[in-house]
């Protein structure tokens, strides 16, 4: 479903994804760990070319996008393919929690305004958010923010939802209602690839856990590898670190 070749990314220079290899199955969810500035942020980016990789090959579905000849057309579809949900959440601010979920669904997916909203709001529904839906983002906590969001990220009916450390941005009491959503579609078996720093959730949501250390794949596994057994020492020291 998903294939990352030798991917690379240099900010003037400076390389910052340093040869990424990465296979993901349908409905596999993987979470990525790692100590901060070893480009996990960076690598979600590329893999919809929200940052255009310096080198390598993403293939999601069924398009696939080479950084040495890729075409606006390829990156079009590549996006059309993908969701991402960020730390800060990212509403449009000037949009109610109904119309944030409905906007790529009108502008880029080219529904009809009525099926839009009719998807719109069997998503807010499944993330606790219907009683919600015409609010603004400002009127909302940070926790049904991000629900919303990830509302808006599943509308489009993505191959892959890809999240970047979705509960870091929240209040702790806040945290558990967005994991949960999460959790719940894992079960619905949903591909979901997951920066976070939550180790329980990773254990429990997860199928397998990536370390990423220095822009490369130091370690992966299964959660029980990973967590109870790492092999690799920076793995280990990150793990007592944050655990
Ligand atoms: P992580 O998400 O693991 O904390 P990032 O992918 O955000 O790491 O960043 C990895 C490195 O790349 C950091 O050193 C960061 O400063 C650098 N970096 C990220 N984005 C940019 C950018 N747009 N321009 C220059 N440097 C960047
Ligand atoms: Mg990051």
């Amino acid at each position: 479903m998903i294939k990352v070749e030798n991917l690379h990314k240099s900010f003037k220079g400076a390389e910052v994804l340093r040869g990424i290899n990465l296979e993901i199955k349908q409905s596999e969810v993987v979470s990525i760990l790692g100590p901060s500035g070893t480009g996990k942020s960076t690598l979600l980016r590329c893999l919809n070319y929200l940052v255009e990789p310096t080198k390598g090959k993403i293939k999601i579905g069924d398009v696939e996008v080479d950084a040495s000849n890729a075409t606006k057309k390829d990156i079009i579809e590549l996006r059309k393919h993908t969701s991402m949900v960020f730390q800060n959440y990212n509403l449009f601010k000037n949009k109610t929690a109904l119309e944030n979920v409905m906007e790529a669904l009108i502008v880029v997916h080219k529904k009809s305004k009525e099926e839009a909203r009719e998807i719109s709001i069997k998503l807010l529904e499944k993330v606790g958010m219907l009683d919600r839906k015409d609010f603004y983002p400002s009127k909302l906590s940070g926790g049904q923010q991000q629900r919303i969001a990830i509302a808006r990220a599943m509308a489009v009916n993505p191959n892959v939802i890809l999240f970047d450390e979705p509960t870091s941005a929240l209040d702790p009491e806040l945290v558990g209602e967005v994991l949960s959503v999460i959790k719940s579609l894992a079960k619905e078996g949903i591909t979901m690839i997951i920066v976070t720093h939550e180790i329980g959730f990773a254990k429990d949501v997860s199928n397998r856990v990536i370390f990423m250390d220095n822009g490369v794949i130091a370690e992966e596994g299964t959660p029980d590898e990973i967590f109870n057994n790492p092999k690799n020492e920076r793995t280990a020291k990150f793990l007592n670190v944050i655990g």
